[in-house]
């Protein structure tokens, strides 16, 4: 059985950032580290978790020191590596070697006849791809992907580009993590951030957090947590597994508790709630509550509800008339397990719910989201302090790039500004999200696939598909920092544009520029990379957009260059088009910089009704067949998002392997496994179609019965396409119905 750990940070996390530092590059890597997340240094670029208003001069945790060597690192990826190896060689390589490689150096071209990368200039690579544009039946035959690393300013030209070009497919990664937070928040309270700052962590009396693993995917969350431990706050832990970082945490720069060896506990309550069952499991909680209210007026907000809220009646009848048997066999739990967290819930002034992947990667992903607003409009939770709703985002401008128009439904008054600004017709027909861009391009209706950041083929569900689709494309092109599994899952014609890093100084017209991101509480900061590039012949996101631009159309209506000269021109256009900016270049100068308007976080609810609405869905269906598992997908310790830093997951106890499966130990013994085993994973979606994940070894794990997790990206190939969330169209990479052969 795997040894799981119950602390988080620590000696083990000291340990492994100076394991990374040597690794990949010590003397750079230690003088930048201290320039991260201050002010007039740059942002972390990892997950989105705020920067406090006075930072700690370490303000940066063991994943953040993972995501910067992984940018100074002194590996290079260079014509010679590509000269050297065919790409049907590099297929083979895992997604670890290939991004081991390094830095890449040169913009690189793919040479069908030689089967490799070769060198290509800025110039050449520009004007091959706005042929290729041109040479499109239709704009929509183009999709524009974003990762979430991408800056406001890079953002805002990519999403210009696209709409000038004639089109809205903006597919990108929000679609596969928390489009069902936006969609279903912004039915309830019209807005898809969250509505709490980084201060309402200090005031919180109790703080949920449901289908989040912060140790691993947001650690700096860790230090909250532990404050408001030590304070006394109930901290409610709703998760199939037993994460580290939920249940203990040492702070590794707190010398006196790591001298002593002593750690903080975080949760004060953990519920294993089985997959899928966290929506049952809230609602329990509100039978509960309500039931407690027909004697005990004081645990709702009656004022709150009657002059904020819309659809509490029907609410509560639906919640009367769901069973208490139903409620706690899809959740797992037993009722005292529901009652005591309902009594932390309304014993508390103050309640913050957090969440993640848990709740939105599900069929009934935004009715989950819906749930838990749901939960906290019981008793007024959502604009006053210490109270509130926290999506927390996995990538460092993913809320930045929505707010800059990247999304595949942009709204009127968003277009009516851009055309203001630039003097030109956008295009008011929606466009295609990532699972739609995956579905055309294997049919064949996009040919141009233009990724900005990220890895688009390991990312992504059904990957046999994806991959045939990204096949089927007449040009790819990915703009990126290191070789991944998208430059050899490539179209007809291919392009590798490498970049500079976040941590690196950006030079345009002669003078250093900033860029600025949007964390996941609203706080739009600069961030000034200071390193030399990695190499002379990177571009920045933006140059790179502009240069495409500038090709695409030499006649105007946009100076790319002249934007691109001083990214200040960029940030006085984004403060014309987008509401929330003004000011922009002059705020962005004091420390912290600014926070984005959330009306929701003043109760001013612009929905259909002007109130906070209930949304009374029904439970989901959640039944497998018989002998059938409920499989999760999730990243191990050693991983950022598909970015694989090395094999292994400290906090799970598995060293040196990938492709492991965790299983509850009564599930094993019944289907007749044993570690020594190797099985091949099956899923099982509506569309019948054969999906197959093969050599995994069993691992008995704290999980519940039925119930089974394993690492992506290996594991998104079982993702059906269409198995998404309703509405929001999100991947149910949560819940995958799955069999398991013995191979041996
Ligand atoms: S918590 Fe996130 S943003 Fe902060 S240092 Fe760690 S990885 Fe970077």
């Amino acid at each position: 059985m795997a040894e799981q750990k119950t602390e988080a940070g620590g000696w083990g996390a000291l340990n492994s950032s100076l394991h990374f530092l040597r690794r990949e590059s010590f003397l750079k890597g230690n003088a930048t580290l201290f320039r991260m997340n201050q002010p007039r240094g740059f942002d972390c670029p990892g997950c989105a978790w705020p920067d406090p208003k006075n930072p700690s001069p370490t303000e940066f945790c063991e994943n953040g020191v993972k995501a910067l060597t992984y940018e100074t690192t002194t590996k290079r990826a260079t014509p010679e590596l590509f000269a050297k190896h065919t790409v049907t060689e590099m297929r083979g390589w895992d997604d670890f070697t290939l991004e081991n490689t390094g830095r890449l150096t040169h913009p690189m071209t793919y040479n069908p006849d030689t089967d490799r990368y070769e060198a290509v200039s800025w110039d050449e690579a520009f004007e091959r791809i706005a042929r290729h544009l041109r040479s499109l039946g239709s704009p929509d035959d183009a999709a524009f992907y974003t990762s979430g690393r991408t800056s406001n300013e890079a953002a805002f030209l990519y999403q210009l580009l696209g709409r000038l070009f004639g089109t809205n497919n903006f597919p990108d990664c929000s679609n596969m993590c928390h489009e069902s937070s936006g969609v279903g928040m912004g039915e309830s309270i019209a807005t898809g951030k969250g509505t709490v700052t980084l201060e309402d962590f200090e005031k919180a009396d109790a703080i949920f957090v449901f289908g989040q693993n912060p140790g691993t995917n947001h650690p700096r969350m860790l230090s909250e947590l532990e404050k408001a431990s030590k304070r006394g706050a109930r901290i409610v832990s709703f998760n199939p597994l037993k994460e580290a970082g939920l249940l203990n945490f040492t702070h590794p720069q707190n010398a006196v508790d790591m001298l002593l060896g002593r750690s903080t506990p975080i949760s004060s309550h953990y519920y294993q709630v089985q997959i899928g069952g966290d929506m049952a499991a809230v609602r329990a909680m509100a039978k509960f509550i309500l039931e407690k209210a027909e004697s005990d007026r004081s645990v709702l907000d009656h004022d709150f509800l009657e002059r904020h809220t819309h659809g509490f009646e029907e609410y509560r009848r639906l919640v009367a008339e769901t069973p208490w048997e139903v409620l706690l066999e899809q959740s797992g739990l037993e009722r005292q397990q529901i009652q005591e967290a309902a009594e932390v819930y309304f014993g508390a002034g103050s309640v913050i719910c957090c969440w993640a992947m848990g709740l939105t990667q599900h069929r009934h992903g935004v009715a989950n989201i819906q749930e838990v607003v749901n939960l906290l409009l019981l008793r007024g939770n959502i604009g006053r302090p210490g109270a509130g709703a926290c999506p927390v985002r996995g990538h460092s401008n993913v809320q930045g790039d929505r707010t800059m128009g990247i999304t595949e439904e942009p709204k009127e008054e968003f277009l009516a500004s851009l055309e203001k600004e630039f003097g030109f017709t956008a295009p008011r027909h929606h466009g295609f999200s990532t699972v739609h861009t995956i579905k055309a391009m294997a049919e064949g209706r996009v040919g141009f696939f233009l990724g900005m950041g990220g890895n688009f083929a390991s990312a992504t569900p059904d990957s046999d598909l994806t991959w045939q689709a990204l096949r089927r494309c007449g040009m790819t092109v990915h703009v990126s920092t290191h070789l991944n599994r998208s430059h050899v899952v490539h179209g007809a014609a291919a392009l590798i544009l490498p970049c500079l890093g976040r941590s690196e100084a950006d030079i345009q017209a002669g003078s250093r520029q900033s860029v600025t991101v949007e964390d996941s509480m609203s706080m739009v900061h600069a961030s000034t990379g200071i390193n030399r590039p990695a190499s002379e012949h990177l571009k920045s996101e933006p140059a790179i957009i502009a240069g495409i631009g500038a090709k695409l159309f030499p006649n105007g209506p946009v100076d790319w260059n002249y934007l691109v000269s001083d990214y200040d021109h960029i940030r006085e256009c984004i403060e014309s088009v987008i509401p929330g900016f003004a000011d922009y270049n002059k705020r962005i100068q004091q420390p912290g910089g600014f926070h984005l308007p959330n009306p929701p976080a003043n109760r001013e609810w612009r929905t259909s009704t002007g109130r906070a609405n209930f949304i009374s869905n029904a439970l989901p269906r959640l039944s497998v067949q018989p002998g059938h598992l409920r499989l999760m997908t999730l990243r191990s310790h050693n991983q950022y998002n598909t970015t694989i830093y090395d094999s292994g997951d400290r906090y799970r106890g598995i060293t040196g392997e990938r492709r492991v499966l965790f299983l509850n130990a009564d599930d094993m013994r019944e289907l007749g496994l044993t570690e020594k085993s190797s099985v091949t994973i099956r899923s099982h979606a509506a569309d019948g179609r054969e999906r197959r994940a093969p050599e995994f070894r069993p691992i008995a794990y704290s999980i519940p019965k039925g119930c089974a997790a394993a690492y992506y990206p290996e594991t998104n190939v079982l993702v059906g396409i269409d198995e998404h969330a309703v509405k929001s169209h999100t991947p149910m990479s949560k819940f995958i119905e799955v069999s398991l052969e013995l191979e041996r």
